[in-house]
């Protein structure tokens, strides 16, 4: 597949548009399955999208979705105080910009973290064979692009992709909680262009605002493309929204 391409603008302009959709899609399930659905419990998903999900955040990401679950559920719990594992209140929003991913690994890998937040979500059997091994699905998923679009420009999207998809991740806890508009009275923040480049999660002063909401967008003018992939999932029944319309918590 894509054999055509030999040139080396070839595989860099190729190799970043596939590491930009690989990365799309990571988004879309990061946000819709692990964030939306698993952390806040505001979407319940049929075995056939459960399955999927797990597969592509494996291939894509190599999380461990309980971890993920737990680190996110401890950030609401304390948000922008000592006990958040990655605050831009306690540690300035560019340290967390820079290091997301150490102080996302550090209390990912604390197990009490883990046995505190996400009690509800203990390893399954296929977490023990397949999926709790990082390293096995990033390595099937390289082998995968390797396969399909050959050496040169799966290296390019490889890199896209890690880049992009840690930046984009780590610019939510940093930026989004420093940066932007705070229509709510939470600590975190609304832009509009990252929530384009995070398939909604820069709403962030809205999500923090209506966790248990499905939908980021609270007004006519913001694009949440999440829920541009959860309405359809609905009509097909891959997906139930628990709560219709947006339920803004009474403290904000
Ligand atoms: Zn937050
Ligand atoms: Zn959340």
């Amino acid at each position: 597949m894509f054999g055509v391409v030999d040139s080396f603008v070839g595989h860099l302009i190729l190799g970043t548009v596939i590491g930009v959709a690989i990365t799309t899609i990571a988004n879309l399930a990061t946000t819709v399955f692990l964030h939306r659905g698993l952390s806040h419990r505001a979407i319940t998903f049929s075995a056939p999208a459960r399955w999927s999900f797990t597969v592509v955040l494996w291939l894509t990401t190599g999380i461990r979705v309980r971890q993920w679950v737990a680190v996110h559920r401890k950030h609401h719990a304390h948000t922008d105080t000592v006990d958040d594992p990655h605050s831009p209140a306690v540690h300035g929003w560019w340290q967390v910009q820079l290091r997301n991913y150490a102080m996302y690994r550090r209390a990912a890998r604390d197990s009490t973290n883990v046995a505190r937040y996400a009690r509800d979500l203990p390893p399954t059997r296929a977490d023990r064979v397949l999926f709790d091994h990082a390293l096995l699905g990033l390595g099937c998923g390289i082998a995968i692009l390797v396969m399909l679009v050959g050496p040169w420009t799966a290296a390019v999207a490889a890199i896209v992709h890690i880049n992009y998809y840690i930046a984009a991740s780590s610019a939510v806890n940093a930026i989004g909680h420093h940066f932007g508009r705070r229509p709510y009275a939470n600590s975190a923040t609304n832009l509009q262009w990252l929530a384009l480049l995070t398939a909604g999660e820069g709403l962030h002063n809205n999500h923090h605002a209506a966790p248990t909401s499905a939908k980021l967008a609270h007004r006519w003018y913001e694009i949440d493309l999440g829920w541009l992939l959860i309405k359809p999932m609905t009509w097909m029944r891959l997906a139930r929204v628990r709560i219709d319309g947006i339920r803004v918590a009474a403290d904000t």
